[in-house]
């Protein structure tokens, strides 16, 4: 705790001992207080109104019962979560995770880092995020539409497009995020495009929402290269994980020039140095819903799949983590710093341990945050929000100019913030105290 303001240490002492055994949850909170000991040292009114107490207690949790019918007959049970965290700026909004690992830790963690991630977009959106316990793998069509029915019958009551607006986020895509807009529309007898978003173009989807997370990162990083006047051309990049996040960074990576060497799925690593054939993994990730162990064995010569050891293990010079949470130790970090690794951008959210943050930062690697550096899919979601709105649908290139200028106009908030603060370069910072003074006032101006 030595990194706290010690007017803050009895704050995140009470809000750790209220939330006991969420981990995930207390790793981001604790990192947010370590950036704000500089906010209140300017602004100690905010320490006054309770504002940091009340940005850590979610405005409200719903914990609810999942019950659905398998292919053979049997009754399964789930358990679904959705915590609306802050709604100072807008309705909640934030993704749908639907994984065997999640639990109201996981998801508080996440629904916390989206608050200051929604702030930063500019845009007019609030915190949440929701799930479940659910294993979507090996599950046919017709369990995933069960299961998605049955969620929604208890969700659906919840949101609304002035309320709350989920969208997806680890096992839920477009196949999902249609199955549930369905049992929605059903049980209310309305057409509310914009109560979920990553829905499908003909049902009021926005263009460039499935690119939208990857491409943003990629901008985001492009801009800190920037910074060091260069760019992504020619150099070498490792993007883990192998989902919508993983396939749209290499897209944007190629595009920009860059080569893309390893990528992953959660049981190991394809290298493959003549560059990942973007294509393939598409058609065996999107299509077949295949493992990727099958690229290696259906490419042959030249690739290699890798199941014991680390993909962080492979030398590059930008490397974007973007599978889950805690995926990139200090152990990675230090084996990436050693092979000159020069930017580092999260496509997940909190994919890179507090050790490893550290690490890289004493190195001097360009480190952009998830909060920040990911925040291209939520933004464009809210884009899908205004278009639902104003009934109208965008083209690709007016929407990815308008994920592109806000990923520039994030980074350069988070920059200036880290400058005005006293930590030039230090972009978790500028990423915390921007997001923060950005609720922090929405939420004094609304009054306790
Ligand atoms: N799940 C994504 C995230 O972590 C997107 C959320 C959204 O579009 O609402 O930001």
């Amino acid at each position: 705790m030595s990194k706290i303001d010690e007017k803050l240490e009895p704050i995140l002492a009470e809000v750790l001992r209220r939330n006991a055994g969420e981990d995930e949850f207390h790793q981001a909170v604790t990192e947010v207080f370590e950036s704000l000991g500089r906010v209140i040292a300017k602004n100690p009114e905010y320490v006054d109104y309770a504002l940091i107490e009340r940005l850590c207690e979610p405005e409200r949790q719903i914990i609810f019962r999942v019950p659905w019918v398998d292919d053979r007959g049997q009754v399964q049970i789930n358990r679904g979560f959705r915590v609306q965290f802050n709604s100072a700026l807008g309705p909640y909004k934030g993704g749908l995770r639907f994984h065997p690992s999640v639990n109201l830790g996981i998801i508080k963690f996440l629904g916390f880092e989206q608050i200051f991630k929604n702030a930063l977009t500019g845009l007019p959106i609030g915190g949440g995020k929701g799930g479940s316990d659910f294993n979507p793998r090996d599950r046919s069509d017709g369990e995933i539409m069960r299961f998605c029915q049955s969620f929604m019958t208890e969700l659906y009551r919840h949101i609304g497009e002035y309320t709350d607006v989920p969208a997806g986020d680890i096992g839920v895509g477009g196949r999902e995020i249609g199955f549930l807009f369905g049992q929605y529309k059903r049980l209310t007898n309305r057409y509310e495009a914009g109560v979920l978003t990553g829905k499908g173009l003909v049902y009021g989807g926005s263009r460039a929402r499935t690119e939208a997370t990857g491409y943003g990162a990629v901008y985001f990083v492009q801009r800190m290269l920037e910074t060091r006047k260069t760019s992504f051309e020619g150099k070498r990049c490792v993007v883990s994980g192998s989902g919508n996040v993983a396939i749209y960074t290499m897209e944007k990576i190629l595009e920009f020039g860059g080569t893309v060497v390893a990528c992953s799925d959660s049981n190991g690593y394809i290298v493959d140095e003549a560059g990942i054939d973007l294509d393939f993994v598409k058609e065996l990730k999107l299509t077949r819903r295949a493992r990727m162990s099958e690229y290696a064995r259906l490419k042959g010569v030249g690739t290699h799949y890798i199941e014991e050891g680390s993909i962080w293990d492979v030398a590059c010079d930008v490397a974007m983590p973007s599978a889950t949470q805690n995926e990139l130790t200090g152990r990675d970090a230090r084996a990436l710093i050693k092979n000159g690794v020069m930017a580092v951008g999260e496509g997940a959210n909190m994919p890179c341990t507090p050790e490893a943050v550290q690490l890289f930062q004493e190195a001097g690697v360009l480190f952009g945050p998830g909060k920040a550096a990911n925040a291209g899919g939520v933004a464009t979601s809210a884009l899908e929000m205004q278009q639902n709105a104003s009934r109208d649908s965008w083209t690709f290139e007016q929407t990815e100019t308008r994920l592109a200028a806000i990923m520039m106009n994030i980074h350069d908030t988070c920059a200036e913030t880290a400058d005005e603060y006293g930590a030039p370069g230090n972009y978790v910072l500028g990423a915390n105290i921007a997001g923060f003074v950005r609720v922090a006032e929405g939420m004094r101006a609304l009054g306790v």
